[in-house]
């Protein structure tokens, strides 16, 4: 079967020309007669290729010399512990804004460490906006501030990012880092889940403000602790060698796509043009305030839910995958990620309009 479309949330498409080098580089890497599975995480050979990547990630975030770059495993999931673990001390308040599924179990592991202030809540219209920051109740002691930039099950992405008022402003990029520029200075921490936008599962990325290093509670196990990969170049045990690799060619594949001004403005077209056709028709439909929209993943719904299973039945023939919607959401979901061509949306617009042509 050749390559289709694959519009899958997570893990998600990897970038044609990565592949190929992937390729390329089987089994018989950099003619050492082995493949980079099969060397040791402190031979030159792969010490080189983990220093380059984090060089190459430094250079497409503009990341600011006081931060270091850490490379973890256990997803962002085990980042709901650990922000809580390293930045606030036992039964200290921490404020969240709960905007969706991801905000809700960020909120649900951190309850087991601090006091949680929930200071925005977008539940009251099913996650579908971002509330607007004058009516945000912060409290006046909280360790810090957390929030998800793009909720990957709802669509919903922040258009702006908050204002931390003193406290470091700590966030869950997994399906938004990459997709445009950020200005890191404005955080204390930031993690991603490598599977959405940087490449292969169990790798986690995270950028953390030095000055918050070395404060996490007693009793915490080792690797939990940001301060002990950042003493080791998150080589304190062995780092996951396949999935840094190829997080590696992909930052150099968006380098010399000209960095995250480009990806940028190759994304937002090709989320644009998704959202006017889904608005253009009467027959599917993205509940999403028009400002919140995410650029990463499109969730919309046809008006006769019965002609769903129908729906992916006949993507699915025409090569574009992995359209169902989150269980919790229901309808479908297009995740647009940086590796997935604008030639895949297209394909995928003009599929939606066959099909409401014969079945609208
Ligand atoms: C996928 C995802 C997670 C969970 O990632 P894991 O790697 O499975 O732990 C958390 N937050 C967001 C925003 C996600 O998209």
């Amino acid at each position: 079967m050749s390559r289709v479309f694959n519009f899958s949330a997570g893990p998600a498409v990897i970038p044609d020309p990565v592949m190929a080098q992937i390729k390329a580089d089987l089994p018989d890497w950099n003619g050492i007669g082995m493949s980079v599975m099969e060397v040791s995480h402190r031979s030159k050979e792969f010490i080189a290729v983990a220093q380059q990547a984090e060089l190459d990630f430094r250079e497409l975030l503009a990341i600011p010399a006081e931060y270091s770059v850490l490379f973890l495993q256990g997803g962002a999931t085990l980042q709901f512990a650990m922000a809580p673990l390293n930045l606030s001390s036992e039964g200290q308040v921490v404020d969240y804004i709960q905007t969706g599924s991801w905000s809700k179990k960020a909120i649900a592991e951190a309850r087991k460490y601090c006091t949680v202030n929930v200071v925005a809540d977008s539940a009251d219209r099913n996650f579908t906006y971002v509330p607007k920051e004058a009516t945000w109740e912060r409290s006046g002691d909280s360790a810090y501030l957390h929030y998800c930039a793009n909720e990957t099950i709802g669509g919903v992405e922040f258009p702006f990012v908050p204002r931390s008022d003193g406290v470091p402003l700590v966030c869950d990029m997994s399906s938004t880092i990459l997709s445009r520029p950020i200005d890191v200075s404005r955080f204390g921490l930031i993690y991603a889940g490598a599977q959405k936008n940087i490449g292969p599962a169990g790798l986690t990325l995270v950028i953390v403000r030095k000055d918050l290093l070395g404060n996490v509670r007693t009793g915490t196990p080792s690797l939990l602790d940001y301060a002990v990969y950042d003493q080791s170049d998150s080589m304190s045990n062995t780092p996951p060698v396949f999935a840094w690799y190829v997080a590696g060619l992909v930052f150099e594949y968006l380098k010399n796509l000209g960095g995250l001004d480009s990806a940028a403005m190759i994304n937002q077209r090709k989320a644009m043009k998704l959202y006017a056709a889904i608005d253009a028709s009467e027959f599917y439909s993205n509940p999403v305030a028009v400002e919140d929209r995410s650029w990463m993943n499109v969730p919309f719904v046809l008006r006769d839910a019965d002609l769903d299973a129908r729906f992916l039945t006949e993507s699915f023939a025409a090569n574009l995958t992995n359209l169902k919607g989150h269980r919790s959401v229901g309808g479908m979901r297009a995740s647009i990620y940086n590796a997935m061509p604008e030639a895949g949306v297209d394909a995928l617009i003009e599929f939606m309009h066959g099909f409401e042509k014969t079945h609208g």
